[in-house]
């Protein structure tokens, strides 16, 4: 093993599977542990998270910006998501780490650890993501539509990351087995 630890970044658009895959990477992968993260974002209730998840409010979160926690942050839809810097340094210390995090938050991690391998998730065709995001009940109409908008731009930086995977409908086994299979040459 390595004496230094790597980053792994999961990125890709919103509704693709990224939570559902980090959440199977991680049971698999034991040597591999979560980031915490900061958000604006109200709690989901429907679906289970990959990491902590912490609730703030925008004067906080710009607090934390200020006060220099966070190691990357991006505004994504109209909600704030930042890595809380001293997590993932402390879990660095004897853990790898996985980060679920979107487009622009993986471009700063990429140029802040070197030691990083990035794999972007694609869905098979955008109709997917629109349906994956119906299921979200409680999400407005508005975000839904401003999501799914979005995720045309993002999977236009697919190729800014060195793995790309398709996530296909229904066949999410595969796709967190390709992402085990890639990351047991990086442990
Ligand atoms: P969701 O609200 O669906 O959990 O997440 C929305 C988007 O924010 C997803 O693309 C997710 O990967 C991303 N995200 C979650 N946590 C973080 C984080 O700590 N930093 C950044 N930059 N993006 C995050």
């Amino acid at each position: 093993m390595p004496k230094e630890k790597i980053i792994a970044i999961i990125t890709g658009p919103s509704a693709v599977g990224k939570t559902s895959i980090a959440i199977g990477v991680l049971k698999k992968m034991k040597k591999f542990r979560p980031s915490t993260t900061y958000t604006t974002r109200p709690v989901r209730q429907e679906s289970s998270e990959d990491k902590i998840m912490l609730h703030i409010n925008e004067d906080q979160f710009r607090q934390l910006i200020d006060n220099g926690d966070l190691i990357e942050w991006a505004q994504v839809y109209g909600n704030f998501y930042g890595t809380s810097k001293e997590a993932l340094l402390e879990t660095l210390k004897k853990y790898h780490v996985l980060l679920n995090i979107d487009v622009q938050g993986a471009k700063i991690i990429k140029k802040k650890f070197p030691k990083n391998i990035s794999i972007f998730i694609l869905p098979e065709k955008i109709e997917d993501i629109k349906q994956r995001l119906a299921t979200r009940k409680k999400m407005p109409t508005a975000i839904r539509k401003r999501r799914l908008d979005a995720a045309k731009e993002e999977i236009d930086q697919a190729k800014y990351f060195d793995y790309r995977i398709t996530n296909y409908d229904n066949r999410l086994e595969e796709s967190i087995e390709k992402i085990v299979a890639i990351l047991k040459k990086y442990q």
